[in-house]
């Protein structure tokens, strides 16, 4: 697990920040959160190397954002996208439920004091003695897509909950797409749904992932309709489906447009209203990114700036993070951050952004068109907006020496 520290500083514009958030859950658009606790810890503290800074205040106002959006569902927070002890802790703190990938995320809930209870094995890729692991310690929910997985269910985890993950072909709108790996046919979910039932286990409801960072709102319309259709089919054969797990993909602002939660939620609601009535199953939420994103600021540092000649007259910023020490999303500039400097609001000029490492795949920004002030110079800071989720967990341990990034959560 990532270093992270927890530093308690003391602001007076903690309210404000939480008003803001309550602003933006109804507001949507691209404008960044910013937060003023974070800009004041940066401003005062000297890192050698690059940090992410954690707002806690403002996940904790993402999270009543979204129990206001989607007040029927219950949360399960993706622990991969930041598994920070203080974020799990905050979370927890909130009253969430969480999903989990790993025996090592069951026990960073655990201690954090999440009851078991609240904990779903959300990956349909597990080995059958971590399946056994986690329910020795009491999980009982349990995700799969496939018939070999559900062979893997019943002879660990004994009568558990299971849901079925739908394959999501089309993960238009997605900027970080989840869709062929996971996930299987409708049809194969009914079959494996009816399987399971034959072999013991409790088949509780269905679920999908409609990509990540998704800004199209009729994705979670088709995806809802398609899991009513396994709930009638089930229902045929006399099994009664109990949960619909509508998953993640709710965004952070980074540089292009995002509807805002409300609007997420009102989309979701009208799509469950209309497939199944006045008679709605349980629902989950998994949010990652969308509820932790906008909390976290990197600091980098500008460790060289070049150019390659009259061919290319861009200027070459070299920082001391890169794909390899939390910024892997920037693969095929999927993930377009956006970058504040000292000079913001001067003249600026194109530039390709790359990282520290002796590798030349280490390059974050190429064909996306982005542009820095002119006035940028080497040892300058370069803060990476929105890079609460999925950074810190990317980040490798050792890459050319380099360290890890580290969290401080505020
Ligand atoms: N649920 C599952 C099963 C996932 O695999 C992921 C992300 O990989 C998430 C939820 C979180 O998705 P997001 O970060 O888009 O909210």
């Amino acid at each position: 697990r990532p270093d992270s520290t927890y530093i308690d500083i003391e602001h007076d514009l903690d309210a404000e920040v939480v008003n803001l958030f309550g602003a933006y859950a109804a507001a949507g658009g691209k404008e960044p959160i910013l937060s003023a606790k974070v800009d004041h810890y940066l401003a005062s503290h000297v890192h050698d190397e690059a940090v992410l800074v954690v707002d806690l205040d403002i996940i904790s106002s993402t999270y009543e954002g979204l129990r206001q959006a989607l007040p029927e569902t219950e949360v399960f927070y993706a622990v991969k996208a930041n598994p920070a002890e203080e974020v799990i802790g905050r979370l927890e703190a909130h009253g969430s439920n969480f999903d989990v990938a790993s025996p090592a995320e069951i026990d960073l809930c655990l201690n954090a004091g999440a009851d078991p209870s609240r904990i779903s094995y959300g990956n349909p890729i597990k080995k059958l003695r971590d399946i056994a692991y986690a329910y020795e310690k009491g999980v009982r929910l349990y995700a799969f897509d496939s018939e070999a997985e559900l062979l893997k269910l019943a002879q660990a985890a004994p009568g558990a909950q299971v849901f079925c993950r739908l394959l999501m072909t089309d993960s238009a709108g997605a900027d970080w797409p989840l869709s062929h790996k996971f996930g299987c046919p409708d049809e194969e979910a009914v079959r494996l749904l009816r399987r399971a039932a034959d072999l013991g286990m409790d088949p509780i409801g269905v679920s999908f992932h409609v990509g990540s960072q998704q800004v199209y709102l009729a994705q979670w319309e088709n995806a809802i309709a398609r899991a009513a259709r396994v709930f009638e089919a089930l229902e045929r054969s006399g099994i009664r489906l109990t949960l619909m797990n509508l998953g993640g993909g709710f965004p952070a602002r980074y540089q292009r447009d995002v509807p805002a939660l409300m609007e997420y939620g009102r989309i979701i609601r009208a799509a469950v209203e209309k497939e199944f009535g006045d008679d709605w199953p349980r629902l989950i939420i998994e949010p990652g990114r969308g509820l932790v994103g906008d909390a976290g600021v990197i600091q980098s540092e500008v460790v060289l700036i070049s150019t390659k000649g009259s061919a290319d007259s861009r200027r070459w910023v070299f920082l001391d993070i890169g794909k390899f020490s939390g910024l892997a999303e920037t693969m095929d500039e999927a993930i377009k951050y956006r970058l504040r400097t000292a000079h913001d609001g001067t003249a600026t000029g194109p530039v390709v952004i790359a990282g520290p490492t002796c590798d030349s795949a280490d390059v974050l920004y190429d064909k996306a068109d982005y542009h820095l002030p002119l006035a940028l110079n080497i040892g300058d800071k370069v803060h990476i907006l929105s890079t609460g989720a999925y950074t810190s967990s990317y980040s490798a341990v050792n890459f050319n020496g380099f360290p890890p990034l580290r969290t401080i959560c505020l």
